[in-house]
């Protein structure tokens, strides 16, 4: 939140102020205060549950075995189209946050994922590797370029963002609350591009939680493995799958 940074940054600004009083020889004492700012920063921006610099929704304080699913950063022409069925065939519903540029060249994907009873969110427009870099200006475009495209499929303008790479900081904050958007997080995410789908479910029925959002990515090749696994477990261990706007008590659209 933003008056957290105002008061590390007034929290710091007494330190120099007090360590120059008592010291006014040397200026060493305050390189560990620096970087201790620094690493406070990048933990925060680096961090998205930590809502440092701006509040997300990433889990429910429950007891209850309920659980929502999210995939990220499609939708894939081959992938997502075979994950709606497996979902489907579960009947379970998911949270897509889609990017964009993808929805704009795989259209009809995201009306069967809304006919299919999931919900849709925005991931930015071009998911860009220096997506944190950007103005607020440049991210408030890509965000309203995304709803727009989303709009124009769906008919529904999505009050849901979820930053890309999960990354925050003061820009997005003034972006966000330029669009009227609520931010997305996650409570467990298993780097499921990256690992062997093994590790992944050994990983995710030993850390599921109730309340949990679980993050996923439908650009993964290995994710119907992972999901028909994790889904099979979730039913044996009594876990329900719901959405993620009943567990977060939030909207998923504008009126
Ligand atoms: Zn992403």
């Amino acid at each position: 939140m933003s008056n957290r940074i105002n008061s590390i940054t007034i929290i710091v600004i007494i330190l120099i102020i007090t360590g120059s009083y008592f010291n006014l020889t040397s200026l060493y004492y305050l390189i560990p205060i620096i970087i201790l700012y620094i690493i406070v920063n990048i933990m925060g921006s680096t961090s998205i549950g930590l809502n440092y610099y701006f509040h997300s929704y990433s889990n429910a304080s429950t007891t209850k075995k309920d659980i929502a699913i999210t995939f990220d950063d499609g939708p894939h022409p081959h992938i997502t189209p075979k994950l709606i069925e497996l979902l489907d065939s579960h009947n379970v519903k998911a949270t897509f946050f889609c990017i964009g540029k993808n929805v704009r060249a795989h259209p009809n994907i995201v009306v069967d994922i809304i006919d299919k009873g999931h919900l849709v969110g925005n991931h930015s427009y071009r998911h860009s590797k220096f997506f944190d870099l950007l103005s607020s200006k440049n991210m408030q475009k890509e965000m309203v370029e995304t709803n727009q495209i989303l709009e124009s499929i769906t008919g529904k303008s999505p009050k849901l963002f979820r930053p890309p790479f999960g990354i925050t900081n003061p820009m997005l904050r003034k972006a966000i609350s330029r669009t009227n958007m609520v931010s997305v997080g996650w409570s467990l995410r298993l780097f499921d591009t990256v690992k062997d789908p093994k590790n992944v479910i050994a990983k995710l029925v030993t850390n599921t939680k109730p309340g949990d959002v679980v993050l996923f990515h439908d650009t993964n090749k290995n994710i119907l493995e992972i999901v028909e696994e994790y889904l099979l477990w979730l039913k044996k261990n009594d876990y329900k799958i719901v959405s993620l706007t009943s567990l977060l008590n939030i909207e998923a659209y504008e009126d």
